[in-house]
Protein backbone atom coordinates (compact mmCIF):
# COMPACT_ATOMS: atom_id res chain seq x y z
CA UNK A 1 0.00 0.00 0.00
CA UNK A 2 1.22 3.38 -0.89
CA UNK A 3 1.69 6.49 1.71
CA UNK A 4 -0.99 8.47 -0.12
CA UNK A 5 -3.51 5.05 0.07
CA UNK A 6 -2.57 4.53 3.92
CA UNK A 7 -3.37 8.58 4.26
CA UNK A 8 -6.19 8.51 2.64
CA UNK A 9 -7.35 5.74 4.79
CA UNK A 10 -6.06 6.73 8.05
CA UNK A 11 -8.94 9.90 7.08
CA UNK A 12 -11.56 8.11 6.45
CA UNK A 13 -10.66 6.08 9.95
CA UNK A 14 -10.51 8.65 11.88
CA UNK A 15 -14.29 10.15 10.55
CA UNK A 16 -15.31 6.38 11.40
CA UNK A 17 -14.83 6.32 14.89
CA UNK A 18 -15.10 9.97 15.69
CA UNK A 19 -12.02 11.42 15.65
CA UNK A 20 -12.27 14.27 13.37
CA UNK A 21 -15.13 15.34 11.17
CA UNK A 22 -15.55 17.75 8.25
CA UNK A 23 -16.29 21.42 9.75
CA UNK A 24 -20.39 21.85 8.35
CA UNK A 25 -20.75 18.52 7.51
CA UNK A 26 -24.45 18.54 6.13
CA UNK A 27 -23.85 21.62 3.87
CA UNK A 28 -21.02 19.85 2.21
CA UNK A 29 -18.36 20.93 4.81
CA UNK A 30 -16.20 24.30 4.73
CA UNK A 31 -12.88 24.38 3.20
CA UNK A 32 -9.38 23.42 5.57
CA UNK A 33 -12.26 23.58 8.74
CA UNK A 34 -12.79 20.80 10.72
CA UNK A 35 -14.67 19.30 13.95
CA UNK A 36 -13.04 17.13 16.33
CA UNK A 37 -15.20 14.31 17.52
CA UNK A 38 -16.30 12.51 20.73
CA UNK A 39 -12.64 10.74 20.45
CA UNK A 40 -10.96 13.28 19.01
CA UNK A 41 -11.64 15.79 21.69
CA UNK A 42 -10.04 13.37 24.25
CA UNK A 43 -7.21 12.71 22.23
CA UNK A 44 -6.68 16.66 21.83
CA UNK A 45 -7.18 16.99 25.61
CA UNK A 46 -4.79 14.69 26.62
CA UNK A 47 -2.15 16.45 24.28
CA UNK A 48 -2.62 19.47 25.82
CA UNK A 49 -2.40 17.94 29.20
CA UNK A 50 1.31 16.26 28.33
CA UNK A 51 1.91 19.76 26.87
CA UNK A 52 0.98 22.27 29.46
CA UNK A 53 1.73 20.07 32.34
CA UNK A 54 5.42 19.57 30.85
CA UNK A 55 5.81 23.20 30.58
CA UNK A 56 3.89 24.98 33.69
CA UNK A 57 4.02 22.11 36.26
CA UNK A 58 7.25 20.65 35.71
CA UNK A 59 9.06 24.05 35.77
CA UNK A 60 8.67 26.18 38.41
CA UNK A 61 9.38 29.23 36.47
CA UNK A 62 6.88 28.73 33.81
CA UNK A 63 3.04 30.13 34.17
CA UNK A 64 0.67 29.77 31.75
CA UNK A 65 -2.45 32.15 31.15
CA UNK A 66 -5.11 31.95 29.03
CA UNK A 67 -5.43 35.73 26.33
CA UNK A 68 -8.42 36.95 24.29
CA UNK A 69 -8.56 36.06 20.38
CA UNK A 70 -9.18 39.80 19.91
CA UNK A 71 -6.63 41.93 20.63
CA UNK A 72 -6.15 46.02 20.13
CA UNK A 73 -5.68 46.20 16.32
CA UNK A 74 -2.07 47.98 17.29
CA UNK A 75 -0.58 44.92 18.53
CA UNK A 76 -0.51 43.35 14.82
CA UNK A 77 1.14 46.29 13.36
CA UNK A 78 4.12 46.47 16.18
CA UNK A 79 3.72 42.39 15.67
CA UNK A 80 4.54 43.39 11.64
CA UNK A 81 1.91 41.24 11.05
CA UNK A 82 -0.24 43.97 9.17
CA UNK A 83 2.66 44.74 6.93
CA UNK A 84 4.55 41.57 6.51
CA UNK A 85 2.20 38.48 7.39
CA UNK A 86 2.03 37.43 3.64
CA UNK A 87 2.86 34.62 1.60
CA UNK A 88 3.80 34.23 -1.86
CA UNK A 89 1.42 33.13 -4.04
CA UNK A 90 1.06 32.47 -7.57
CA UNK A 91 -1.73 30.63 -9.93
CA UNK A 92 -1.92 28.41 -13.01
CA UNK A 93 -3.67 29.81 -15.50
CA UNK A 94 -5.37 26.60 -16.68
CA UNK A 95 -5.72 24.60 -13.46
CA UNK A 96 -7.20 27.41 -11.93
CA UNK A 97 -5.56 26.46 -8.70
CA UNK A 98 -3.74 28.49 -6.30
CA UNK A 99 0.04 27.61 -4.94
CA UNK A 100 2.45 28.85 -2.50
CA UNK A 101 5.44 29.90 -4.51
CA UNK A 102 7.94 28.81 -1.82
CA UNK A 103 5.93 25.55 -1.20
CA UNK A 104 6.12 25.06 -5.08
CA UNK A 105 9.73 24.96 -4.49
CA UNK A 106 10.42 23.01 -1.68
CA UNK A 107 8.13 20.20 -3.08
CA UNK A 108 10.42 20.19 -5.77
CA UNK A 109 13.18 19.81 -3.84
CA UNK A 110 12.17 17.09 -1.57
CA UNK A 111 11.78 15.56 -4.97
CA UNK A 112 15.25 15.41 -5.79
CA UNK A 113 16.01 14.57 -1.95
CA UNK A 114 13.89 11.47 -2.63
CA UNK A 115 16.20 10.73 -5.26
CA UNK A 116 19.23 10.68 -3.83
CA UNK A 117 17.74 8.80 -0.90
CA UNK A 118 16.73 6.32 -3.51
CA UNK A 119 20.00 6.16 -5.37
CA UNK A 120 21.82 5.35 -1.49
CA UNK A 121 19.24 2.57 -1.28
CA UNK A 122 20.81 1.11 -4.90
CA UNK A 123 24.09 1.37 -3.26
CA UNK A 124 22.84 -0.22 -0.47
CA UNK A 125 21.89 -3.48 -1.96
CA UNK A 126 24.20 -3.12 -4.61
CA UNK A 127 27.07 -3.01 -1.60
CA UNK A 128 25.53 -4.93 0.52
CA UNK A 129 27.40 -5.40 4.52
CA UNK A 130 30.47 -3.24 3.13
CA UNK A 131 28.17 -0.45 2.48
CA UNK A 132 29.26 2.94 3.70
CA UNK A 133 26.65 5.73 3.43
CA UNK A 134 28.51 8.28 4.40
CA UNK A 135 31.08 7.65 2.26
CA UNK A 136 28.51 7.24 -0.95
CA UNK A 137 27.09 10.58 -0.12
CA UNK A 138 30.07 12.04 -0.21
CA UNK A 139 31.28 10.75 -3.51
CA UNK A 140 28.98 9.03 -5.49
CA UNK A 141 28.48 11.53 -8.68
CA UNK A 142 24.97 10.85 -9.29
CA UNK A 143 24.29 11.90 -5.55
CA UNK A 144 26.89 15.11 -5.43
CA UNK A 145 24.87 16.13 -8.68
CA UNK A 146 21.47 16.40 -7.28
CA UNK A 147 22.42 17.70 -4.06
CA UNK A 148 24.67 20.69 -5.81
CA UNK A 149 21.01 21.24 -7.52
CA UNK A 150 18.69 21.02 -4.49
CA UNK A 151 21.48 23.44 -2.64
CA UNK A 152 21.40 26.11 -5.25
CA UNK A 153 17.56 25.82 -5.45
CA UNK A 154 17.22 26.33 -1.60
CA UNK A 155 20.26 29.03 -1.48
CA UNK A 156 18.58 30.99 -4.82
CA UNK A 157 14.86 30.16 -3.21
CA UNK A 158 16.54 31.82 0.48
CA UNK A 159 17.88 35.05 -1.28
CA UNK A 160 14.64 35.80 -3.03
CA UNK A 161 12.28 35.38 -0.43
CA UNK A 162 14.90 37.57 1.81
CA UNK A 163 15.25 39.78 -0.59
CA UNK A 164 11.49 40.01 -1.00
CA UNK A 165 12.02 39.25 -4.75
CA UNK A 166 8.98 38.15 -6.52
CA UNK A 167 10.26 38.24 -9.49
CA UNK A 168 13.46 36.00 -8.59
CA UNK A 169 10.95 33.88 -7.43
CA UNK A 170 8.77 33.35 -9.98
CA UNK A 171 11.88 33.23 -12.38
CA UNK A 172 13.10 30.63 -10.43
CA UNK A 173 10.06 28.50 -10.86
CA UNK A 174 10.54 29.11 -14.39
CA UNK A 175 14.10 27.74 -14.42
CA UNK A 176 13.51 25.18 -12.59
CA UNK A 177 10.26 23.74 -15.04
CA UNK A 178 8.03 23.31 -12.06
CA UNK A 179 4.51 21.96 -13.84
CA UNK A 180 1.43 22.23 -12.01
CA UNK A 181 0.09 19.31 -10.53
CA UNK A 182 -3.36 19.47 -11.61
CA UNK A 183 -2.92 21.24 -15.55
CA UNK A 184 0.44 19.77 -15.76
CA UNK A 185 1.29 23.06 -17.57
CA UNK A 186 3.72 25.53 -16.54
CA UNK A 187 1.51 28.49 -17.50
CA UNK A 188 2.66 30.68 -14.50
CA UNK A 189 0.93 33.80 -13.44
CA UNK A 190 3.47 36.42 -11.69
CA UNK A 191 3.95 36.05 -7.51
CA UNK A 192 1.91 38.61 -5.50
CA UNK A 193 1.78 38.83 -2.06
CA UNK A 194 -1.40 37.66 0.17
CA UNK A 195 -2.18 39.13 3.96
CA UNK A 196 -3.24 35.74 6.06
CA UNK A 197 -5.19 37.40 8.54
CA UNK A 198 -8.91 37.48 8.64
CA UNK A 199 -10.62 40.78 9.75
CA UNK A 200 -13.51 41.59 11.13
CA UNK A 201 -15.34 44.68 12.52
CA UNK A 202 -15.61 45.69 16.09
CA UNK A 203 -19.08 46.75 17.58
CA UNK A 204 -21.65 48.23 14.91
CA UNK A 205 -20.20 50.96 13.27
CA UNK A 206 -18.44 49.21 10.33
CA UNK A 207 -15.74 51.43 9.09
CA UNK A 208 -11.85 51.13 9.25
CA UNK A 209 -11.46 52.21 12.88
CA UNK A 210 -13.65 49.20 13.94
CA UNK A 211 -11.65 46.88 12.28
CA UNK A 212 -9.76 43.99 14.18
CA UNK A 213 -8.18 40.89 13.42
CA UNK A 214 -8.64 37.14 14.75
CA UNK A 215 -5.48 36.74 15.72
CA UNK A 216 -3.07 34.45 13.58
CA UNK A 217 -0.78 33.29 16.43
CA UNK A 218 -0.98 32.97 20.61
CA UNK A 219 2.56 34.57 21.45
CA UNK A 220 1.61 38.01 21.10
CA UNK A 221 -1.15 37.99 23.63
CA UNK A 222 1.88 36.72 26.05
CA UNK A 223 3.97 39.55 24.79
CA UNK A 224 1.52 41.97 25.66
CA UNK A 225 0.59 40.66 29.25
CA UNK A 226 4.56 40.21 29.77
CA UNK A 227 4.55 42.98 32.46
CA UNK A 228 1.27 41.97 34.14
CA UNK A 229 2.38 38.24 34.63
CA UNK A 230 5.86 39.35 36.25
CA UNK A 231 4.78 41.70 38.56
CA UNK A 232 1.65 39.47 40.05
CA UNK A 233 3.90 35.97 39.49
CA UNK A 234 7.05 38.09 41.11
CA UNK A 235 8.43 35.99 38.38
CA UNK A 236 12.23 36.44 38.41
CA UNK A 237 14.46 36.30 34.39
CA UNK A 238 14.86 33.74 32.93
CA UNK A 239 11.12 32.23 33.44
CA UNK A 240 8.72 31.37 30.76
CA UNK A 241 5.06 31.91 29.89
CA UNK A 242 2.62 29.08 27.90
CA UNK A 243 -0.51 29.85 26.23
CA UNK A 244 -2.81 27.00 24.31
CA UNK A 245 -5.30 28.45 21.97
CA UNK A 246 -7.01 28.68 18.79
CA UNK A 247 -5.39 30.94 15.92
CA UNK A 248 -6.70 31.95 12.14
CA UNK A 249 -4.72 31.86 9.07
CA UNK A 250 -6.25 32.84 5.24
CA UNK A 251 -4.02 30.21 4.22
CA UNK A 252 -3.95 29.96 0.42
CA UNK A 253 -3.87 27.01 0.14
CA UNK A 254 -4.99 24.45 3.06
CA UNK A 255 -4.16 20.75 2.26
CA UNK A 256 -3.03 17.70 4.03
CA UNK A 257 -5.99 17.40 6.14
CA UNK A 258 -5.31 18.96 9.49
CA UNK A 259 -2.04 19.72 8.76
CA UNK A 260 -2.97 23.29 6.88
CA UNK A 261 -6.16 24.63 8.56
CA UNK A 262 -7.60 27.99 8.77
CA UNK A 263 -8.34 28.03 12.59
CA UNK A 264 -6.26 26.32 14.47
CA UNK A 265 -4.77 25.76 17.89
CA UNK A 266 -1.14 26.21 19.41
CA UNK A 267 0.54 25.49 22.16
CA UNK A 268 3.01 27.95 22.57
CA UNK A 269 5.92 29.45 25.22
CA UNK A 270 7.75 32.05 25.50
CA UNK A 271 10.80 31.94 27.63
CA UNK A 272 12.20 35.13 29.02
CA UNK A 273 16.55 35.65 28.92
CA UNK A 274 19.27 38.20 29.77
CA UNK A 275 20.20 39.61 26.93
CA UNK A 276 23.40 37.79 25.49
CA UNK A 277 22.56 34.39 26.90
CA UNK A 278 19.53 33.38 24.32
CA UNK A 279 21.61 31.51 22.42
CA UNK A 280 22.30 29.23 25.11
CA UNK A 281 18.21 28.69 26.26
CA UNK A 282 17.94 28.62 22.47
CA UNK A 283 19.94 25.69 22.34
CA UNK A 284 18.53 24.41 26.02
CA UNK A 285 14.85 24.27 24.51
CA UNK A 286 15.82 22.79 20.72
CA UNK A 287 16.95 19.20 22.68
CA UNK A 288 14.07 19.83 25.55
CA UNK A 289 11.31 20.33 22.97
CA UNK A 290 13.04 17.28 20.93
CA UNK A 291 13.07 14.73 23.76
CA UNK A 292 8.97 15.71 24.97
CA UNK A 293 8.44 14.27 21.43
CA UNK A 294 10.53 11.50 22.01
CA UNK A 295 9.62 10.56 24.98
CA UNK A 296 6.00 8.98 23.50
CA UNK A 297 7.97 6.11 21.81
CA UNK A 298 6.66 6.92 18.24
CA UNK A 299 10.15 6.30 17.02
CA UNK A 300 13.18 8.45 17.01
CA UNK A 301 13.70 8.16 13.64
CA UNK A 302 10.32 9.99 12.59
CA UNK A 303 11.84 13.18 14.03
CA UNK A 304 14.53 15.33 12.29
CA UNK A 305 15.28 19.49 13.17
CA UNK A 306 15.93 21.72 10.44
CA UNK A 307 17.54 24.73 10.92
CA UNK A 308 16.56 27.69 9.22
CA UNK A 309 18.47 29.08 6.13
CA UNK A 310 15.98 32.43 6.10
CA UNK A 311 16.18 34.23 9.25
CA UNK A 312 13.21 36.22 9.85
CA UNK A 313 15.19 40.12 10.51
CA UNK A 314 14.52 39.94 14.17
CA UNK A 315 15.60 36.48 14.94
CA UNK A 316 19.26 35.27 15.32
CA UNK A 317 18.31 31.32 15.61
CA UNK A 318 15.59 29.41 14.53
CA UNK A 319 15.06 25.58 13.92
CA UNK A 320 11.80 23.67 12.92
CA UNK A 321 11.21 19.64 14.73
CA UNK A 322 10.19 18.12 11.71
CA UNK A 323 8.05 14.72 11.82
CA UNK A 324 7.93 12.37 8.93
CA UNK A 325 4.06 12.43 8.28
CA UNK A 326 3.05 10.17 5.67
CA UNK A 327 3.23 12.92 2.90
CA UNK A 328 7.07 13.33 4.14
CA UNK A 329 8.99 15.15 6.99
CA UNK A 330 7.12 18.49 7.19
CA UNK A 331 7.09 21.07 10.26
CA UNK A 332 5.90 19.87 13.61
CA UNK A 333 7.28 22.86 16.27
CA UNK A 334 9.22 25.81 15.68
CA UNK A 335 11.75 27.42 18.02
CA UNK A 336 12.97 30.26 17.39
CA UNK A 337 15.22 32.90 19.14
CA UNK A 338 13.77 36.19 18.35
CA UNK A 339 15.99 38.98 20.44
CA UNK A 340 14.11 41.80 22.08
CA UNK A 341 11.87 42.01 18.73
CA UNK A 342 8.88 41.50 20.02
CA UNK A 343 8.72 43.42 23.37
CA UNK A 344 10.48 46.50 21.78
CA UNK A 345 8.46 46.90 19.41
CA UNK A 346 5.35 46.43 22.16
CA UNK A 347 7.16 48.87 23.48
CA UNK A 348 7.63 51.76 20.96
CA UNK A 349 4.09 51.21 19.56
CA UNK A 350 2.15 51.39 23.34
CA UNK A 351 4.46 54.10 24.76
CA UNK A 352 4.96 52.06 27.65
CA UNK A 353 8.29 50.53 29.18
CA UNK A 354 8.55 47.11 29.05
CA UNK A 355 11.74 46.61 31.18
CA UNK A 356 12.33 44.05 33.47
CA UNK A 357 14.53 45.15 36.55
CA UNK A 358 17.06 42.72 37.66
CA UNK A 359 18.03 42.41 40.91
CA UNK A 360 21.43 40.30 40.32
CA UNK A 361 22.84 42.68 37.88
CA UNK A 362 21.10 45.67 39.02
CA UNK A 363 20.27 47.00 35.48
CA UNK A 364 16.90 47.37 33.38
CA UNK A 365 16.53 45.52 30.14
CA UNK A 366 14.20 44.45 27.77
CA UNK A 367 14.22 40.67 27.97
CA UNK A 368 15.20 38.53 24.83
CA UNK A 369 12.85 35.51 23.96
CA UNK A 370 13.33 32.08 23.08
CA UNK A 371 9.85 31.06 21.86
CA UNK A 372 8.74 27.41 21.21
CA UNK A 373 5.34 27.05 18.98
CA UNK A 374 3.77 23.89 18.16
CA UNK A 375 0.54 23.26 16.50
CA UNK A 376 -1.91 21.13 18.29
CA UNK A 377 -3.76 19.71 15.33
CA UNK A 378 -0.17 18.73 13.61
CA UNK A 379 0.51 17.36 16.90
CA UNK A 380 -2.83 15.18 16.87
CA UNK A 381 -2.20 14.38 13.31
CA UNK A 382 2.00 12.78 13.87
CA UNK A 383 0.62 10.77 16.90
CA UNK A 384 -2.97 9.51 14.76
CA UNK A 385 -0.46 9.05 11.44
CA UNK A 386 2.59 7.24 13.58
CA UNK A 387 -0.26 5.37 15.48
CA UNK A 388 -2.16 4.03 12.28
CA UNK A 389 -1.80 0.67 11.61
CA UNK A 390 -3.08 -1.99 9.28
CA UNK A 391 -2.00 -5.39 10.49
CA UNK A 392 -2.38 -9.10 8.97
CA UNK A 393 -3.17 -11.43 11.61
CA UNK A 394 -2.17 -15.06 11.77
CA UNK A 395 -5.56 -16.36 10.84
CA UNK A 396 -5.41 -14.55 7.61
CA UNK A 397 -7.11 -11.55 9.04
CA UNK A 398 -7.08 -7.52 8.98
CA UNK A 399 -6.92 -5.94 11.93
CA UNK A 400 -6.82 -2.11 12.20
CA UNK A 401 -5.04 -0.97 15.18
CA UNK A 402 -4.31 3.03 16.57
CA UNK A 403 -0.88 1.98 19.05
CA UNK A 404 -1.44 5.64 20.34
CA UNK A 405 0.89 6.06 23.38
CA UNK A 406 -1.23 4.48 26.29
CA UNK A 407 -0.96 7.71 28.06
CA UNK A 408 -2.65 10.09 25.05
CA UNK A 409 -5.03 7.24 24.14
CA UNK A 410 -8.85 8.34 24.49
CA UNK A 411 -10.03 5.20 26.28
CA UNK A 412 -7.59 3.65 28.12
CA UNK A 413 -9.83 0.68 29.55
CA UNK A 414 -12.82 -1.78 28.11
CA UNK A 415 -14.81 -3.44 30.61
CA UNK A 416 -16.17 -6.64 28.74
CA UNK A 417 -18.73 -9.28 30.21
CA UNK A 418 -18.47 -12.31 28.32
CA UNK A 419 -21.94 -12.98 27.66
CA UNK A 420 -24.86 -10.63 28.76
CA UNK A 421 -26.12 -12.82 31.45
CA UNK A 422 -25.34 -14.35 34.50
CA UNK A 423 -24.82 -11.71 36.81
CA UNK A 424 -21.39 -11.25 34.57
CA UNK A 425 -22.50 -7.67 33.59
CA UNK A 426 -23.16 -6.68 37.09
CA UNK A 427 -19.43 -7.48 38.04
CA UNK A 428 -18.38 -5.57 35.19
CA UNK A 429 -20.33 -2.69 36.29
CA UNK A 430 -19.07 -2.91 39.46
CA UNK A 431 -14.85 -2.61 38.04
CA UNK A 432 -16.52 0.57 35.42
CA UNK A 433 -17.85 2.25 38.34
CA UNK A 434 -14.59 1.78 40.53
CA UNK A 435 -12.39 2.71 37.78
CA UNK A 436 -14.35 5.57 36.04
CA UNK A 437 -13.05 8.14 38.16
CA UNK A 438 -9.30 7.33 37.46
CA UNK A 439 -9.56 6.68 33.95
CA UNK A 440 -11.75 7.30 31.19
CA UNK A 441 -13.41 3.52 30.56
CA UNK A 442 -15.79 2.18 28.15
CA UNK A 443 -18.27 -0.35 28.69
CA UNK A 444 -19.05 -2.63 25.83
CA UNK A 445 -21.26 -6.13 25.98
CA UNK A 446 -22.67 -5.82 22.55
CA UNK A 447 -21.46 -8.43 19.55
CA UNK A 448 -19.01 -11.46 20.47
CA UNK A 449 -15.48 -10.85 22.48
CA UNK A 450 -13.65 -11.07 19.14
CA UNK A 451 -15.68 -7.90 17.49
CA UNK A 452 -15.47 -6.19 20.69
CA UNK A 453 -11.59 -6.40 20.94
CA UNK A 454 -11.45 -5.20 17.16
CA UNK A 455 -13.67 -1.84 17.89
CA UNK A 456 -11.37 -1.81 20.77
CA UNK A 457 -8.04 -1.89 18.50
CA UNK A 458 -9.60 0.60 16.25
CA UNK A 459 -9.76 3.54 18.78
CA UNK A 460 -6.34 2.91 20.37
CA UNK A 461 -7.68 1.67 24.00
CA UNK A 462 -4.71 0.02 25.40
CA UNK A 463 -6.37 -2.79 27.71
CA UNK A 464 -9.46 -5.00 27.64
CA UNK A 465 -10.87 -6.31 30.85
CA UNK A 466 -13.21 -9.61 30.02
CA UNK A 467 -14.64 -10.85 32.75
CA UNK A 468 -15.87 -14.14 32.17
CA UNK A 469 -17.53 -17.01 34.88
CA UNK A 470 -14.48 -17.86 36.56
CA UNK A 471 -14.37 -14.27 37.62
CA UNK A 472 -17.20 -14.90 39.78
CA UNK A 473 -15.49 -17.37 41.57
CA UNK A 474 -11.63 -16.62 41.73
CA UNK A 475 -12.26 -12.92 41.19
CA UNK A 476 -9.95 -12.74 38.55
CA UNK A 477 -10.50 -11.51 35.06
CA UNK A 478 -8.35 -11.06 31.78
CA UNK A 479 -6.17 -8.41 30.73
CA UNK A 480 -5.64 -7.83 27.13
CA UNK A 481 -3.11 -5.40 25.85
CA UNK A 482 -3.67 -3.88 22.32
CA UNK A 483 -0.25 -3.71 20.71
CA UNK A 484 0.90 -7.40 21.56
CA UNK A 485 -2.60 -9.05 22.06
CA UNK A 486 -1.81 -10.87 24.63
CA UNK A 487 -3.99 -12.15 27.79
CA UNK A 488 -3.24 -12.85 30.91
CA UNK A 489 -5.11 -13.59 34.17
CA UNK A 490 -4.92 -10.68 36.71
CA UNK A 491 -6.63 -10.37 40.49
CA UNK A 492 -9.77 -7.82 40.01
CA UNK A 493 -7.99 -5.46 42.62
CA UNK A 494 -4.78 -5.12 40.64
CA UNK A 495 -6.39 -4.13 37.07
CA UNK A 496 -5.89 -0.04 39.02
CA UNK A 497 -2.08 -0.35 39.20
CA UNK A 498 -1.85 -2.38 36.10
CA UNK A 499 -3.11 0.46 34.33
CA UNK A 500 -1.96 3.84 36.49
CA UNK A 501 2.13 2.34 35.75
CA UNK A 502 1.17 2.72 32.09
CA UNK A 503 -0.69 5.50 31.29
CA UNK A 504 0.70 7.90 34.04
CA UNK A 505 2.81 10.73 32.76
CA UNK A 506 4.68 11.24 35.82
CA UNK A 507 7.20 8.76 34.53
CA UNK A 508 7.40 10.20 31.38
CA UNK A 509 8.00 13.76 33.29
CA UNK A 510 10.53 12.02 35.48
CA UNK A 511 12.52 11.13 32.69
CA UNK A 512 12.69 14.25 31.06
CA UNK A 513 14.01 15.40 33.92
CA UNK A 514 16.51 13.45 33.96
P1 LIG B 1 4.21 26.74 7.81
O1 LIG B 1 5.59 27.08 7.29
O2 LIG B 1 3.89 25.26 7.78
O3 LIG B 1 3.12 27.60 7.26
P2 LIG B 1 4.79 28.48 9.96
O4 LIG B 1 6.28 28.45 9.95
O5 LIG B 1 4.05 29.62 9.38
O6 LIG B 1 4.23 27.09 9.37
P3 LIG B 1 4.60 29.20 12.69
O7 LIG B 1 4.10 30.55 12.41
O8 LIG B 1 5.98 29.00 13.18
O9 LIG B 1 4.31 28.25 11.45
O10 LIG B 1 3.55 28.50 13.69
C1 LIG B 1 3.93 27.60 14.70
C2 LIG B 1 3.27 26.26 14.57
O11 LIG B 1 1.86 26.41 14.38
C3 LIG B 1 3.74 25.45 13.38
O12 LIG B 1 4.92 24.73 13.67
C4 LIG B 1 2.57 24.53 13.14
O13 LIG B 1 2.66 23.37 13.97
C5 LIG B 1 1.38 25.34 13.57
N1 LIG B 1 0.66 25.89 12.41
C6 LIG B 1 0.99 26.99 11.69
N2 LIG B 1 0.09 27.20 10.71
C7 LIG B 1 -0.83 26.20 10.83
C8 LIG B 1 -2.02 25.87 10.11
N3 LIG B 1 -2.45 26.62 9.09
N4 LIG B 1 -2.72 24.78 10.49
C9 LIG B 1 -2.31 24.02 11.52
N5 LIG B 1 -1.20 24.29 12.23
C10 LIG B 1 -0.47 25.36 11.90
Amino acid sequence: MTQEELFRNLIAHSKEYGFIFPSSEVYDGLSAVYDYGQLGSELKNNIKKYWWDSMVKVHENIVGIDSAIFMHPKIWEASGHVGAFNDPLIDNKDSKKRYRADVLLEDYIAKIEEKINKEVEKGRKKFGEAFDEEQFRATNPNVLRSKAKADAVRQKMADALNANDLVALKDLIVECEIACPISGTKNWTDVRQFNLMFSTQLGSVSDESGTIYLRPETAQGIFVNFLNVQKTGRMKVPFGIAQIGKAFRNEIVARQFIFRMREFEQMEMQFFVRPGEELKWFAKWKETRLAWHKALGMGDKKYRYHDHEKLAHYANAATDIEFEFPFGFKELEGIHSRTDFDLGQHQKFSGRKMQYFDPETNESYVPYVIETSIGLDRMFLSVLSAAYCEEKLENGETRVVLRIPPVLAPVKLAVLPLVKKDGLPEVAHKIMHDLKYDFNCQYDEKDSIGKRYRRQDAIGTPFCITIDHQTLEDNQVTIRYRDTMTQERIPIDKVRSIIEEKVSFKDLFMQLEK
